[in-house]
């Protein structure tokens, strides 16, 4: 089965009570028995739920993964992954990451006795020289937020492999229509499902998925054990937004090829990231590893003015000015007053978050008519 096909059939069953061709929602906590552990499989709906696990055979199948797992958000998820983890081991991470990410590492598990490495990983083999026995988890983050850096997951599954270290990838941004990590040699996707794969800012939701069994079954015994898991009608919206993913992910593609192409035309755009241009440093393993290069684009204004910046984002009309990213209609966001505000100006500068960097999420509206709002915004 080819991708789009299995968005939405993969690993799908119709309801074997009345046929309904969506999986119900099945709204309940637990399961009747007819005598002790006589049961249809079903128990407590922490364990499992028929709703949440269609939508888990999905997330394994969209990934090329066997197994998948939904979390009640993406940071959810992440915790789960950490929990693989135990004091004083390491863990390597991309420098350029989400926010909620990086507190979570470090407000959360290095008090808990995890070191963290952030650094550069534009160059995978810089990553060798921060291994040593105690290493047990690469994370990677590509593209990475907001600098839309890429990281070669093929060459950093190699290194992974060789000092047997688990190597997840954060897939947010890309989805698996532009990317698929376990085929590149990842050993778990992560997803904030709230993202691109709801596709609609309606839900809130995180998943995992992995190919290996032992690997599963630790996660599922996390998942069930902490018990961060995602309800049943959340599920079922988020199956629904993973079965017109190829053709939101296709269209939000061709508009954002089209800003970015707009925006580095523009008079008073200095710097715009995004994959697809060549002359971006990382544009081959970009073109290489994505089969396209999404709707995610960041820019700075000339002159590099803060107000300018924020003058800028509450002149679009079109873009709204609001968190998150993904959805079917277009976002902006300023990250040095938004996202990054809470880490220090120097520090921020020095992964290229300066004060006049704006982040656009382009939706799937027409493209005229996001041109005209950026045009009438930039002024
Ligand atoms: C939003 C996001 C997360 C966190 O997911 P939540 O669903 O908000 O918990 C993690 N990684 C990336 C890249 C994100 O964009």
């Amino acid at each position: 089965m080819k991708f789009n096909t299995k968005t939405i059939h993969g690993k799908q069953k119709h309801d074997l009570a009345y046929g309904a061709v969506m999986p119900p929602i099945y709204q309940t906590s637990t399961y009747a028995q007819s005598t002790p552990g006589g049961h249809k499989g079903f128990e407590y709906s922490r364990t499992h739920n028929p709703t949440r696990q269609a939508l888990e055979n999905a997330f394994a199948s969209i990934e090329n993964g066997n197994y998948g797992l939904a979390f009640g958000s993406g940071l959810a998820a992440i915790d789960a992954i950490m929990k693989l983890l135990k004091s004083g081991d390491e863990v390597i991470s991309t420098s350029d990451l989400y926010g909620g990410t990086y507190r979570l590492f470090t407000r959360i598990f290095e008090g808990f006795g995890i070191k963290f490495h952030f650094i550069g990983m534009q160059n995978a083999t810089n990553v060798e020289s921060y291994i040593n026995d105690n290493t047990k988890l690469i994370w990677v983050e590509t593209p990475t937020n907001p600098m839309m850096n890429i990281i070669d997951i093929k060459k950093t599954a190699t290194i992974a492999k060789k000092h047997d270290i688990i190597l997840a990838v954060d897939n947010t941004f890309a989805t698996p229509y532009l990317q698929q990590p376990l085929d590149l040699g990842a050993d778990i996707v992560m997803h904030s499902a709230t993202k691109y794969i709801g596709g609609h800012s309606d839900l809130v939701m995180g998943a995992l998925i992995v190919k290996d069994k032992d690997l599963a079954d630790r996660l599922y015994f996390i998942q069930n054990a902490s018990g961060a898991v995602c309800g049943p009608q959340d599920s079922f919206l988020a199956l629904r937004g993973i079965k017109t993913l190829h053709v939101r992910m296709q269209r939000h593609c061709e508009n954002g090829k089209a800003v970015a192409k707009y925006l580095a035309s523009h008079p008073k755009v200095e710097n715009v990231y995004w994959p697809g241009f060549e002359a971006h440093p990382n544009h081959d393993i970009a073109k290489s590893q994505m089969k396209d290069f999404g709707g995610m684009i960041s820019f700075t204004t000339k002159g590099n003015n803060y107000e300018e910046a924020i003058k800028v984002v509450e002149r679009m009309k079109l873009f709204t000015l609001a968190e998150s990213l993904g959805g079917v209609e277009s976002l902006s966001g300023h990250p040095a007053s938004m996202t990054h505000a809470s880490i220090p100006k120097k520090e921020r500068e020095k992964t290229g978050v300066v004060d006049s960097l704006i982040r656009l999420s382009v939706g799937i509206e027409d493209i005229e008519d996001l041109i005209n709002d950026l045009k009438q915004a930039l002024g």
